[in-house]
């Protein structure tokens, strides 16, 4: 009866996992109206008045502002134009240090590299996976001018630690909050704790308006730097009167009328996305917890988005590899119906370390070889090893917290889990 799928037995659930799909009547009657009035974007890449783009994508950033308690939000076309304009708001050029993660999306960690800059990676704890703060101390010195925090799998990192690191040293901090929206660091909104915040709205992350990103921030000379670089900051200074030529040049990175129309109405859901996930995150935990071999997440003085759900395995205890047991989870399930071809949706680890890809490993990104590399500062396998042990060993996580899955549905996947656990020695030969 309790034999496990992998060893031939049946399998905990036959039935498909549902699909995905957040759009509503409410996104369709938005985006027909746009349609019926034709001005499918209002943006005009000179000082004037649609400098600012048109009536929806200033009504979005206005209620992405209250929603976040931010005073400026500037839309863009994607999390990583976002994390671009407010580098380039930052000010940064050649021979400047910024300070990355290794474990994210590549563009929060090769993004510097647009304006000359040198990324300088951080290895992160195993406590809340945000920066390892004694590391990042070390790698600071006089060329180093911000750090990218990535609040990743929705969990915040350690904002009072890396924000007074951050003070001592007059660097600006950028926080990724592409898979944290509405997580808070002791009660706070994540997006307006640094200098800027950047969300994601890509069609994986909690709310999606296919492709886009939102760009938060409290600083007045940031946010118009940010919406120059927007929108061809080098036609439009002159007119407006900006002097200061640091990284004026400009490039489109706006969105349309119809992204903003979208954008309105799944704001209005995000909230309750979020708190969907909250209380299945915990289902998880409550569930897994009393597994010696297993770590759930610490979130003291936080609470986390959960973009997706990560644990730890632990290979000693449990005496078979985290890839063995990932394994026949997985073998208990079947995939989301309409994309089988990801299989289930359960990983071994999340992203290779960023450093070790081949613009990297071989110093180039121009034409020049080493160009905006240094000789001190090196990209070994080895540099971040906290990393590198979740990746390869520790960590896996899965994306089976969200919406729409039902809580019958995450019976079904937390029974998977819990009859490999309680059969884990079927796994041992
Ligand atoms: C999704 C994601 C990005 C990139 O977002 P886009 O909108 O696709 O550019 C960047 N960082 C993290 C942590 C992400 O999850």
């Amino acid at each position: 009866m309790n034999k496990l799928a992998i060893n031939g037995g049946t399998k905990v659930r036959t039935k498909k996992l549902p699909k995905y799909n957040s759009m509503g009547e409410k996104e369709i009657d938005a985006v027909t109206k746009v349609m019926k009035n034709g001005v499918l974007s209002k943006f005009i890449g000179a000082w004037c008045d649609d400098f600012y783009g048109g009536e929806k994508v200033q009504e979005f950033e206005k209620k992405w502002s209250q929603k976040f308690d931010a005073k400026h939000t500037i839309s863009v076309n994607s999390n990583s134009s976002g994390i671009v304009a407010a580098l380039g708001a930052c000010g940064i050029g050649l021979g400047d240090e910024v300070i990355v993660s290794p474990y994210s999306m590549s563009i929060s960690a090769t993004a510097p590299f647009v304006y000359n800059a040198t990324p300088v990676f951080c290895d992160l704890n195993t406590d809340n996976y945000g920066f390892d703060t004694e590391h990042l101390k070390s790698l600071i010195n006089g060329n180093t001018r911000v750090i990218i925090v990535v609040h990743i799998f929705g969990i915040p990192s350690d904002m009072d630690e890396i924000l007074s690191i951050a003070k001592e040293h007059n660097l600006y901090v950028i926080e990724d909050c592409a898979q944290a929206p509405l997580a808070t660091y002791k009660d706070k909104k994540v997006g307006t704790l640094g200098d800027i915040g950047i969300f994601s709205l890509n069609y994986h992350k909690h709310i999606h308006t296919g492709e886009g990103g939102m760009c938060t921030t409290n600083n007045d000379t940031l946010a118009t730097k940010m919406q120059l670089i927007r929108n061809h900051a080098e036609s439009v200074i002159e007119d407006k009167g900006e002097t200061a030529l640091t990284n004026m040049l400009g490039f489109n990175l706006r969105i349309t009328e119809l992204q903003a129309a979208i954008g309105i109405e799944q704001l209005k859901k995000l909230e309750d996305e979020v708190l969907l996930r909250q209380k299945y995150a915990k289902m998880y935990d409550n569930a897994l917890e009393k597994y010696p071999f297993i770590k759930t997440n610490n979130l003291q003085n936080r609470q986390s988005a959960h973009y997706i759900q990560v644990f730890e395995f632990d290979e000693q205890i449990a005496g078979i590899s985290r890839d063995t047991f990932i394994e026949a989870v997985k073998a208990e399930l079947e995939p989301v119906e309409d994309r089988e071809n990801e299989g289930v949706p359960i990983y071994q680890g999340y992203v290779k370390p960023i450093y070790l890809l081949p613009i990297f490993q071989q110093r180039q990104v121009y034409n020049k070889k080493n160009f905006c590399f240094k000789d001190t500062i090196t990209y070994e396998e080895g540099i971040c090893p906290n990393v590198e042990k979740l990746h390869h060993h520790t960590l896996w996580e899965h994306d089976l917290t969200r919406g729409p899955l039902t809580e019958d549905d995450i019976k079904d996947i937390i029974f998977a889990y819990t009859k490999v656990c309680d059969n884990i020695n079927e796994l041992k030969k």
